[in-house]
């Protein structure tokens, strides 16, 4: 069955690594029958520019229409200044409110050929595959009330809430429990239900979903106890759930372990709908690199690797996905670097070295 997605380039090095993503499906297509649908949109800077806006509403449109959309990083000087409501960043933080995507998934892996990258032992972190599952539509960025205040005395006041409802928690809970299942069958939730009523009630709600779950193993931690472990011995966990402030450090910290910026995948999901399709945004951590935009040296995997990603989570290609993450493995292997890596390949060439590792 065809398949459609949507692929927005993005700005800076985005199109850049895109287009490199983009020869990896062809080559799906080419050997493995991968039957794609693939349109192409503006995003950020390059929509602003074109047509007014960080992102339109057909584009919008054509992304809830789509199975997944495959995103490329935006933003850069140019559009500095712009205010605060025509930003490059406006076109992803309207598809995460217009497709409902709350889950954001985060990988944090060491490859063995790049162990020596990450600022920690080898020891620590050699074969290191985490899951960080972080909510990403709620949470004190988004609770009311929220404002700078001043109060009757002339002291000004700045608010933020923290709020979750159990059906907040139950979604994303849900997510990380299955992911748990396809993975190391271990789930650890983190909080702080010590200090925090919303923290209490995510520990509580969790919980009461892991008997539907017999499979995989639930602990619970605290945020801040889990950013000390993550540096002390991260290998311990598998998935971790977290809401969306904890997650925000918490995931950083993990993606750091891994030591390149260029090297990391994301995902983010929505809720399926009655045939079980979900929407669903895959793009590289890391954002337009104005610094090296138009060179051509940009690191290709983080945004081949978010590739492998949608194949997995949104067009049951897993066997596909494995195929790509394998060829990344293979190419480092046989020491292709960019220079972000310590090498000297160009862009073209590291995705030269994908493909020459997939056939
Ligand atoms: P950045 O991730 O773009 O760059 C940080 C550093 O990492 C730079 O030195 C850059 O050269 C390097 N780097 C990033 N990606 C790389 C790659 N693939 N290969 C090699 N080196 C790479 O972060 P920044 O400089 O803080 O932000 C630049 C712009 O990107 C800003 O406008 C920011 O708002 C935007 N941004 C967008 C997203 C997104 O679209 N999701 C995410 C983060 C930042």
């Amino acid at each position: 069955m065809s398949r459609t997605i949507l692929v927005t380039p993005g700005d800076g090095v985005g199109p850049e690594v895109m287009t490199e993503a983009l020869r990896v499906l062809d080559w799906l297509a080419d050997h493995r029958g991968l039957d794609l649908v693939r349109e192409e949109a503006l995003v950020g800077g390059a929509a602003i520019d074109a047509e007014g806006a960080a992102i339109s509403p057909q584009t919008v449109a054509r992304a809830k229409a789509a199975d997944a959309v495959l995103f490329g990083s935006v933003g850069g000087p140019k559009w500095d200044g712009k205010g605060f409501d025509n930003r490059p960043e406006i076109a992803i933080l309207t598809l995460r409110k217009e497709l409902g995507l709350f889950a954001n998934l985060r990988p944090a892996m060491v490859y063995d050929p790049l162990v020596d990258a990450s600022s920690l032992k080898p020891d620590v972190i050699r074969g290191l595959d985490i899951m960080i599952v972080r909510e990403s539509t709620g949470g004190v960025y988004f609770g009311e009330p929220r404002g700078i205040e001043t109060l009757a005395n002339g002291v000004r006041r700045g608010v933020n809430t923290e709020v979750y409802d159990t059906l907040e928690i139950e979604r994303v809970a849900r997510v990380a429990f299955e992911l748990a299942q396809t993975r190391g069958q271990r789930l650890c939730s983190v909080e702080k239900a010590n200090v925090m009523e919303s923290g209490l009630l995510w520990r509580e709600h969790v919980t009461s979903l892991a008997g539907d779950y017999p499979d995989v193993t639930l602990s619970h931690m605290y945020a801040d106890n889990c950013a000390m472990q993550l540096a002390r011995n991260p290998r311990q966990f598998d998935v971790i759930v977290t809401g969306n402030l904890f997650g925000d450090l918490l995931s950083d910290l993990a993606s750091m372990l891994t030591g390149s910026l260029g090297m990391l995948p994301s995902a983010t999901l929505g809720a399926p709908d009655a045939s079980g399709r979900r929407p669903s945004l895959y793009e590289p951590i890391h954002g337009s690199a104005p610094d090296i935009a138009g060179q051509g040296i940009a690191n290709p995997l983080a945004q081949i690797l978010s590739t492998a990603m949608m194949l997995r989570y949104s067009l049951d290609r897993a066997a596909d996905a494995e195929i790509v993450e394998r060829a990344v493995v293979k190419a480092l292997e046989r020491g292709a670097r960019t220079r972000d890596l310590g090498g000297t390949l160009t862009t073209r060439q590291m995705g030269d070295a994908v493909l020459a590792a997939l056939g």
